[in-house]
């Protein structure tokens, strides 16, 4: 995700008018937290129909969305689904799946903040399971000039130096960010199509001149058009005679596999080939949305169990036939913008690349989205969090977290969801990853204090900050030891830059939370401490990229507070005023700030 996309995001959900909450939105938010919670149920993941189902579930929201605010992630998701089901039983085929919801992100929703993520994986795909170390080069390229402020940046430039021996050999060194145009295509590395010119006469009459060819024969002037590609032009690959297999023999060149692939508006062919070879191509555009290729290999025979792919995206038929021993390979694609081709050794290959021309605009956000409120319940499962014979911290702070969301969804574009529905243990970095997920507008997670001191009552707020209340308070260790193994959990990398951002807009949705939450502890309890707004390392806040605060609403450990944590009326004024402080907050926010 581009860093600075995502803070732009956060700004715009913050200070966004109100929006009417969608139905849609609500239901595909919850398709996504049950996507989360899945990724932690590893007997579920044993279930190849639970993996189709949110597959196909992202996928038709996007189909059927397309314009949606969410609908690039659903694609994502469903790219990531795909991948990880490879990873676990569909191997190769599941992988190729996988590339081609990454690839229709990238080139569909090329602003997304996640077209540069999605052009990542599918590099590693590529890369890593599908041994196409030369195809990732090229999309790992495409990340270092297209996207300079992309936090894949550094790990894309690591790539192509990891892989510089698959580099075309004209490929200049990667621009410095600041002079690379922002624009993932790259036209000054292909070979321009030419413009459209009218069809030559069916009748015969002179034939048209080649319009582009690579490496021509040096013996002899390469063929016209006409004469490789009879009119009227090559028929689809199902139609299409078939190969001529010939035996291996000494001294000929076999194209053993032609690999194709579509990433990123891009068509890549890749002709694995006993043999270096030279290769001519001819291209004529003939129509406003066609143009038909005919790559020539000479001296090249197709092996015998040589199979023909279908075409993909832009190509629009393939076929491959032996012509007095040249290899004529034909292809027609929508608008190309332009074609590179390359040789690589090892093995020998050469791989054909096709630049789909443009997508005239990317689908712009329609409205701005609604504003999303994720509440926490802490805890959950075999962590009970706080508890005695009066309460038990997990239970409560589920039914308190249910009352306040039924109180915020009373107003119209607020969507509310919680990390948990039910007595569920939780990983911290799942929590916080949600908020940061949905680009949440605010994170709130709920909290029973403790203390060795009975005397010790009232309710606090906390923002996340690496200082302040010492790690070994209390109150901190306590609820950072809530968790297991909370060494290996996953943060993600918040800039010193976004840190402050952050850490100011989660002080805003404090200062709006504590007194209301106060307010409501004091209808019951006119002495309730105001214990104030702290800051700690809490690391359930400390992965949070957008605004993040930690409530705790009261002791465990105070015997009048735990009696009144135990009734239903005392969580309905604490629900009041947790409610009421979270929509103070949004409507600050979405008038403009304070
Ligand atoms: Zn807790």
């Amino acid at each position: 995700m581009k860093r600075a996309t995502a803070l732009a995001w956060i700004l715009l959900l913050l200070y966004s008018a109100a929006a009417l909450a969608e139905p849609i939105e609500d239901e595909y938010l919850a398709l996504r937290l049950k996507y989360r919670n899945f990724l932690a149920d590893v007997g579920a993941q044993k279930k190849r129909a639970n993996w189709d189902k949110f597959i196909v579930g992202f996928a038709n929201f996007t189909e059927k969305h397309s314009t949606h605010p969410r609908a690039d992630d659903a694609l994502f998701l469903a790219g990531d689904a795909q991948e990880r089901l490879a990873r676990w039983t569909t191997g190769e085929a599941g992988f190729r799946e996988a590339l081609k919801s990454y690839d229709a992100l990238a080139r569909v929703y090329a602003d997304s903040n996640l077209a540069d993520d999605a052009l990542w994986r599918a590099g590693q795909i590529l890369e890593l399971k599908l041994n196409s170390a030369a195809e990732a080069y090229l999309l790992y390229r495409t990340i270092v000039n297209g996207y300079p402020d992309s936090d894949m940046f550094a790990k894309a430039k690591d790539g192509m130096e990891r892989l510089s021996t698959f580099a075309p050999a004209e490929t200049a060194p990667p621009a410095e960010p600041a002079t690379t145009p922002a624009t993932p295509a790259e036209p000054s590395m292909t070979t321009p199509v030419p413009p459209n010119e009218p069809l030559p006469p069916a009748e015969p009459g002179p034939s048209p001149a080649p319009v582009a060819a690579v490496e021509p024969e040096p013996k002899a002037a390469p063929p016209t058009f006409e004469e490789m590609t009879p009119r009227p032009a090559a028929p689809p690959p199902e139609t299409a005679a078939p190969t001529a297999p010939a035996p291996a023999a000494a001294g000929v060149n076999r194209l053993t596999r032609l690999a194709v692939w579509s990433l990123d508006g891009r068509a890549f062919l890749t002709f694995y080939l006993d043999a270096p070879t030279k290769t001519e191509i001819l291209i004529r555009p003939t129509a406003s949305e066609t143009t038909e290729f005919c790559l020539t290999l000479p001296s090249v025979e197709t092996a015998g169990d040589f199979s023909l792919p279908p075409p993909v995206a832009p190509l629009t038929t393939l076929s491959v036939e032996s012509v007095d021993g040249r290899l004529l390979v034909r292809m027609q694609a929508g608008a190309l913008q332009g074609y590179s081709i390359n040789q690589f050794d090892s093995p020998s290959r050469l791989v054909l690349e096709l630049h789909a021309a443009p997508v005239e605009q990317s689908v712009a956000r329609p409205s701005p989205p609604n504003r999303v409120v994720v509440l926490d319940p802490g805890h959950g499962g075999e962590d009970l969090g706080a508890h005695n014979r009066l309460l038990v911290e997990k239970d409560l702070v589920l039914n308190l977290a249910k009352k306040v969301r039924d109180r915020l969804r009373e107003q119209p574009g607020v969507i509310v969801l919680l990390t948990r529905e039910n007595d569920l243990f939780l990983p911290l970095d799942t929590r916080f990853g949600l908020a940061n997920d949905i680009q949440a507008t605010a994170f709130v997670s709920l909290h029973v204090n403790a203390s060795p001191r009975p005397e010790s009552n009232g309710v606090e707020s906390y923002l996340y900050e690496s200082a302040g209340t010492p790690a070994e308070d209390d109150t901190v260790r306590f609820e950072n030891e809530s968790g297991q193994n909370h060494n290996n959990y996953t943060y993600p990398y918040i800039s010193p830059a976004d840190r402050v951002l952050l850490r100011d807009e989660s002080r805003r949705l404090a200062e709006r939370l504590q007194p209301r939450l106060l307010a409501g502890a004091r209808q019951s309890r006119a002495r309730a401490a105001n214990r104030g707004i702290k800051s700690a390392p809490l690391l359930v806040l400390a992965g949070a990229r957008v605004p993040a605060v930690l409530v705790e609403i009261g002791f465990a450990t105070n015997p009048e507070e735990a009696k009144l944590l135990s009734q239903d009326a005392y969580l309905d004024q604490l629900a009041d005023g947790l409610a009421d402080g979270i929509r103070r907050y949004l409507d600050d926010a979405a008038a403009g700030g304070e």
